[in-house]
């Protein structure tokens, strides 16, 4: 591996407290600083894999984001469970109080209802209109990069 203070190669590391940081130093590197207790050396990875685990776990989160949005063929659905319970348009309309000329613009696709109407429809219909979708994030992907271990270790130390 490379030594974390002037990047030779070094077959034998040695961990080093340098600037309270513990490093995996060439033997030179190692005299500028002391040699690391095993507690020392247990702590601070403790800590890296903390960071990291918890940083992950955020980013996971941000990831899985869903959005709920009005099914694309939500006039067939509507027209087919409207048929299924036997009503006419005009039927449909005054059990849900809206005029007969929505419920046909809605079934034709020429109106898209808003959340209030879609949920009647869902429950006097029995029918689901909405489906969730996977949004991407956008912060997340500036948020990712040029996070590197030195920057942790930096961070760890402050
Ligand atoms: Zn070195």
């Amino acid at each position: 591996m490379l030594c974390e203070m002037c990047g030779i190669e070094v077959a034998n590391p040695i961990l080093s407290k340098i600037s309270g940081t513990i490093l995996r130093t060439c033997q030179k590197c190692s005299a500028m600083g002391v040699e690391a207790t095993e507690r020392e050396k247990i702590g601070n990875k403790n800590y890296i894999s903390d960071v990291m685990n918890k940083r992950s776990n955020r980013l996971r989160e941000k990831e899985i984001k869903t959005e709920k949005i009005l099914v694309e063929d939500f006039g067939i659905l509507i027209k087919n469970g409207r048929e299924n319970k036997k009503w006419s348009q005009k039927e449909l309309a005054s059990k849900i109080s809206e005029k007969k000329s929505t419920i046909a613009s809605i079934e034709n696709k020429q109106y898209k209802p808003e959340k209030k109407l879609i949920n009647k429809l869902e429950t006097v219909l029995e029918i689901r209109l909405m489906e969730e979708i996977e949004v991407k994030d956008s912060v997340k992907t500036s948020e990712t990069t040029g996070m590197t271990l030195a920057d942790l270790i930096e961070k760890s130390n402050g």
